[in-house]
């Protein structure tokens, strides 16, 4: 019971293995694996000298479906949790159908050559899922996954419907870095680079990436830029909640940031096609990823908060008329790091993984299928978090947001 393989050993890794070590009797036995066995090894060595608990650890290419089979059956896990790259979604959901395993991830699939943010390929695996009684969890993260939570429990306990939902990513982090990204640099430039997207009116209304600015005061934080741009949780969350009108993803960046993100782009150095140079392929995002500091080593230089959360309006369960909550978690990136040795950001994504990985082996979530995190009871995950060192507030607003 509890045999969990975790793939992966970057910065949410460290920070997810950490708290799976420390909630033991539900992890009671974990093997982390990853294609360079040193970075596995390093954090074994620091959840060893943190919580006492001996972690195995394993070299393992996750595009090697047979040889993440064997793993799964030599470790006997019952449970994998995917912490590598959204390029090794699918074919770890195919390692584990065939050797009889649940799956959960905090990122959707992405093909290398294309940056589309699209859950389609994730579902088609519904049925497969289904019929070998196996379960597969996407998004346990912070965004996607808590942020999808609170929406959920935000419909069970305060909302009959939700009419517009914003979600807001602001980090009031700072570290000595010049220019640096807070978690995996490509999968995060690819991200930032897109054509912001949002719901609104029953479509996509399309702007051009990091355009549309507002300025809000966070909790915990204070006022910061926020810019509207797409994210994966939008596509799950209006398909789930069908009723949603307009839904919106912001996420906070200072100007330093953005003038470096948009020259880089301008020269072509975030270019996800391979080019030649001098007689060598490469592909020019993962070239600037070799150059960027690693997000994982940017833990104890890192000071101040991060503040995540929902703000949604919708007609009240009490039939009190319509209202607007805001829901959120501050967490403190040195904190994090006299914890677990992480900044905030690895830190809320890893805690919610492990959550996540918890509610399925509890059996609390144990329905089989391909789910999003907002098609799932949101209540123990919720309590979880208070305990787990993320906790959450909840307040009431005069009215629906006005930018
Ligand atoms: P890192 O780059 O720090 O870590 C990724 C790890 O995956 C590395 O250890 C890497 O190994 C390993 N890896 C890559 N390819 C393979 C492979 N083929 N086989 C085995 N292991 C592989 O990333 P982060 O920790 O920053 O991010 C991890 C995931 O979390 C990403 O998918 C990211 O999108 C997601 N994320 C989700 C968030 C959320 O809130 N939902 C927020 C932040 C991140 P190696 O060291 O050898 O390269």
């Amino acid at each position: 019971q509890g045999k969990t393989l975790v793939v992966g050993a970057g910065g949410v890794s460290h920070a997810a293995v950490h708290k799976m070590a420390m909630n033991a009797g539900i992890f009671t036995d974990i093997t982390l694996a990853s294609r360079t066995k040193s970075k596995c090894d390093a954090i074994a060595a620091s959840v060893l000298e943190r919580t006492g608990v001996t972690i195995k650890t394993a070299a393992l290419d996750a595009m090697d479906v047979a040889a993440t089979v064997a793993l799964i059956k030599e470790t006997g896990a019952e449970l994998l949790v995917n912490l590598a790259l959204p390029y090794q979604d699918l074919v770890l959901m195919d390692a584990c159908l065939e050797a009889g395993c649940h799956y959960i991830d905090t990122a959707n699939y992405e093909p290398e050559d294309e940056a589309k943010f699209e859950y389609h390929w994730q579902w088609a695996y519904r049925d497969r899922f289904k019929e070998a009684g196996l379960m597969a969890v996407l998004g346990s993260g912070f965004d996607p996954g808590v942020t999808s939570v609170f929406a959920t429990w935000l419909k069970k306990h305060k909302l009959k419907t939700i009419r517009q939902i914003d979600v807001l990513d602001a980090n009031g982090g700072s570290n000595d870095q010049t220019f640096a990204t807070n978690f995996n640099p490509e999968i995060n430039l690819r991200e930032v680079l897109q054509e912001a997207r949002h719901w609104e009116g029953g479509n996509w209304q399309t702007s051009p990436a990091m355009t549309h600015k507002v300025e809000f005061d966070f909790p915990g934080i204070g006022p910061k830029n926020m810019y509207l741009m797409y994210h994966e949780e939008l596509e799950s969350l209006t398909t789930h909640f069908p009723e949603i009108e307009r839904a919106r993803f912001w996420m906070t960046f200072g100007d330093a940031y953005i003038t470096h993100a948009k020259v880089l782009e301008n020269v072509g150095m975030t270019r996800i096609d391979p080019v030649m140079h001098n007689g060598v392929e490469i592909i020019p995002i993962q070239f600037l990823k070799t150059l960027l500091p690693d997000p994982g080593d940017l833990g104890e230089e890192t000071k101040g908060k991060a503040c995540i959360g929902d703000i949604a309006t919708g007609d009240a369960l009490d039939g009190s008329g319509e209202k607007t909550f805001y829901i959120y978690n501050i967490c403190d990136h040195e904190e994090c790091y006299r914890e677990v040795g992480s900044q905030a950001v690895s830190y809320t994504t890893g805690v919610p993984a492990m959550i996540g990985a918890a509610q399925i082996l509890t059996g609390v979530w144990k329905e089989p299928g391909v789910w999003n995190m907002e098609q799932l009871d949101p209540d123990n995950f919720m309590d979880m978090l208070n305990t787990q060192g993320l906790p959450w507030q909840v307040h009431e607003l005069n009215g629906p947001v006005e930018f």
